[in-house]
């Protein structure tokens, strides 16, 4: 058989790796050396009371024939659909149903297997630095175009950059998808609702889907950035919504997210005719996926009780609270500083014309203070870090007296 070739030609993601080797390579040199990992891209609080609870309960449903659970919904519990409407949707006076929403094992399988339902020739965008799965989920399945300097030809590069505070700003050709990310990753730049008023009209215009990656919005708790796209306007008719629990309340080792497809979304087929996204959405998830453990499910639903909300509140104030400091410590050491503000993500500009690795390894020898390069989220990424408060105060309080301390 022939292999996909597209997984050939796709480079390998070393960033994560580079770091682990140079970090490793460190410590062997300086073996009494204590650094401080800042560039934790996952969460570090244990999950919640509530969360904890929920699950033993349903642990203990699954060993009597009475309650048992084996297959449940394709699409997720009622139970828990139901929970997520109304809180996160109709009590911000967003009409979306529970039948709307489809219970996944997270936003990265989501992000990646939405691909099945648009057309094999359909044109990307996506913003520069961003989540390195958009792009490589596009080239997988064969709508990266040839690799050029670093970039693909068939993909539109969304350029965020120091001038426009890395938004991105609807481009003047024609997408047929967009991913947007807010507030996003790496940047923790979050997206205001006359830059997503603008994303949905070009939408409209361009026929074209948005596909809205909202992982960190509940970071946004208490801002005036609008925590669902489908807060705009007119996003139920051009907008796909995709979130997660990860992030927000400690679920990157218990999988579980959701995507939102309205009624209202609708697609044309090659004769024109107007199809509907979510019966596709529907079709691909029953047809591929078996839906997510109903353990998981129950400790999700458990979010949306008062227990459960109010530890969720505390742990991302947390994080939150650990984000100003990073970003309040760098600014006032000379460094220029995006996001931080209702987001975990720091993003930092060298300040001496340092490339990414530069001011890493800067930082690393110095300091004794790791962090990820922003080149590893692409091009735009050059000469930028990122530092996240996915850490103990401790460490950071102590990671940014080393910093401040010329
Ligand atoms: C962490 C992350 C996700 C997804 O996570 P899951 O754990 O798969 O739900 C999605 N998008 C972005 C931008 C992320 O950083």
């Amino acid at each position: 058989m022939r292999i996909n070739d597209n997984f050939e030609r796709l480079p390998e993601n070393y960033l994560f790796s580079d770091v682990a080797h140079r970090l490793a390579d460190y410590r062997k040199k300086h073996p009494d050396a204590d650094i401080i990992r800042m560039d934790i891209g996952d969460v570090t609080l244990p999950l919640g009371f509530a969360v904890i609870k929920a699950m033993h309960d349903a642990v203990d449903e699954m060993a009597s024939t009475e309650t048992f659970h084996g297959y449940g919904p394709e699409q997720g519990y009622a139970f828990l659909r139901e929970a997520i409407a109304e809180h996160d949707y109709n009590r911000h006076g967003i009409a979306i149903g529970a039948d709307e929403i489809f219970i996944s094992d997270g936003a990265k399988s989501d992000l990646g297997n939405l691909g099945d339902i648009y057309s094999h020739d359909s044109v990307i965008a996506v913003a520069d630095p961003g989540y390195p799965v958009y792009v490589d989920t596009a080239v997988m399945s064969g709508r990266g175009g040839e690799l050029k300097n670093g970039r693909w030809s068939d993909i539109i590069y969304l350029e965020c950059n120091e001038e426009n505070g890395f938004i991105p700003k609807p481009p003047d050709k024609h997408a047929d998808v967009v991913i947007l990310c807010s507030p996003n990753n790496p940047t923790g730049v979050a997206y205001s609702r006359e830059l997503l008023r603008s994303w949905v009209e070009y939408a409209v215009k361009e026929n074209a889907l948005i596909i809205y990656d909202s992982a960190y919005e509940a970071f946004e708790y208490g801002s005036d950035f609008p925590r669902s796209i489908y807060e705009i306007d007119g996003a139920d008719e051009v907008a796909i919504e995709v979130r997660s629990f990860s992030k927000t309340a400690g679920f990157t080792g218990m999988r579980c997210g959701y995507t939102v497809v309205p009624h209202k979304l609708f697609g044309t087929d090659a004769d024109g005719n107007r199809i509907a996204l979510r019966k596709l959405w529907n079709r691909r998830q029953t047809t591929k996926f078996n839906g997510a453990s109903y353990i998981v499910q129950c400790g999700a639903a458990a979010l949306y009780t008062p227990q459960g909300l109010k530890e969720t509140r505390e742990t991302i104030n947390y994080y939150l609270e650990n984000a100003r400091l990073i970003r309040e410590t760098l600014h006032k050491t000379g460094y220029k500083v995006f996001g931080g503000d209702y987001s975990p993500y720091v993003w930092v500009k060298s300040r001496n014309g340092e490339d990414s690795w530069e001011l890493f390894t800067h930082l690393l020898e110095k300091k004794q203070v790791s962090c990820t390069p922003g080149i590893g989220f692409g091009r735009n990424g050059d000469g930028y870090i990122r530092l996240t408060g996915f850490n103990s105060r401790e460490n950071t309080i102590n990671a940014m007296k080393r910093i401040s301390e010329l």
